[in-house]
């Protein structure tokens, strides 16, 4: 069973993932290139009993469970962070906090083509991407024991994306609300609080005023290189009507995210030679906490999507201090983005 812990002096908790586990002298700290991928890739259709059994699927002919004839897929992790069995049984250990390290861990297959950049995947494609991590949130809140989904990607080895080149993303639904995501709650409240304003409209606003850091405005969202981006051409993606929920996209709306993401990737791909990238969807934790605990999310967060390509690394001083160095103008970086033709 995997255990999380919170560190007792920052609150933090971390996943002691004991289902990965390996012995100490297992651990190599040589890990630099890709390893080499042996045998057929277990996300292309007519391998599917290389996966385990499907949680969702899109079938348009009815095809049955875990056969050729989907166009996406939903597989439990083969190497789950969380395990989806048993109770949370928090519980105190002299100065520390513990529990059972309950959660879902889904990987998001997504397409049956062996496609291995979202960018190359089309629009509608994309889009249903999005519906299926809409319907699978919808889904793991009925499960009182979550908090949060975090939905994600990993694309290339160094960005955590493993050896096989099939494009895929994960949802990892959490018994505790992640430190990043609690950050930014409670700083857009706080914001709210003095403004009576959301920060990520007041935000939104400026972009596309000042147009310094805008690489994209398509129908309802923007695409902006963060006024102070941690990393190299980091690109976030909002939509431009206020919304806390991600979930709350229409189908017009999830067609227009899926046209943003496609160009913002592809302009990556092109203008930074396919680079290694994550990204994050923050989206407002499931509201079914203490009366009045979430009261006033709705006004004040607003969801979005964060983009980082991988192609600087976390040294030193990062890690000693929380500071990031970017090393170009975010300006320059979305100026360059811009110009990038897809
Ligand atoms: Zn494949
Ligand atoms: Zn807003
Ligand atoms: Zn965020």
């Amino acid at each position: 069973m995997p255990e999380l812990r919170k560190d007792p002096v920052i609150g933090r908790w971390v996943i002691i993932a004991t289902e990965r586990a390996r012995r100490p002298d297992q651990f190599n700290g040589r890990t630099n290139g890709t390893p080499k991928v042996d045998g057929p890739c277990p996300f292309c259709e007519g391998n599917e009993s290389q996966t385990p059994s499907e949680i969702y699927a899109l079938r348009p002919n009815r095809s049955a469970a875990n056969f050729p004839g989907w166009n996406l897929r939903i597989v439990p992790s083969i190497s789950p962070f969380l395990k989806i069995e048993g109770d949370l049984q928090r519980r105190g250990k002299g100065v520390y906090d513990l529990m059972h390290g309950i959660g879902a861990h889904e990987v998001v297959i997504e397409t049956n083509q062996h496609i291995a950049n979202m960018a190359d995947l089309n629009e509608e494609q994309i889009a249903k991407v999005i519906t299926c991590y809409i319907d699978r949130i919808n889904d793991l809140e009925k499960d009182i024991r979550f908090k949060y989904v975090l939905v994600f990607k990993n694309y290339g080895w160094p960005a955590g994306g493993g050896r096989i080149r099939h494009t895929r993303s994960q949802l990892i639904a959490t018994p505790v609300n992640p430190k990043r995501v609690k950050e930014e709650l409670a700083g857009a409240r706080l914001y709210y609080d003095y403004h009576e304003r959301c920060v990520f409209c007041d935000l939104i606003k400026q972009e596309l005023e000042s147009k310094d850091r805008l690489i994209l405005d398509i129908d309802g969202f923007i695409a902006v290189v963060p006024f102070a981006s941690r990393f190299p051409f980091e690109v976030w993606v909002l939509p431009k009507k206020h919304s806390c929920d991600f979930t709350s996209l229409d189908s017009r709306q999830r067609l227009e995210l899926a046209k943003t993401m496609k160009k913002v990737l592809s302009k990556l791909k092109i203008g930074l030679n396919d680079p290694p990238y994550n990204y994050v969807l923050h989206t407002a934790p499931f509201r079914r906490q203490k009366a009045g605990y979430w009261k006033s999310i709705d006004y004040d967060y607003h969801w979005h999507i964060e983009i980082i390509p991988r192609i600087t690394r976390i040294a030193g001083f990062e890690w000693g201090t929380g500071f990031y160095i970017c090393p170009i103008a975010p300006e320059e970086a979305a100026d360059f983005l811009r110009k990038v033709e897809v």
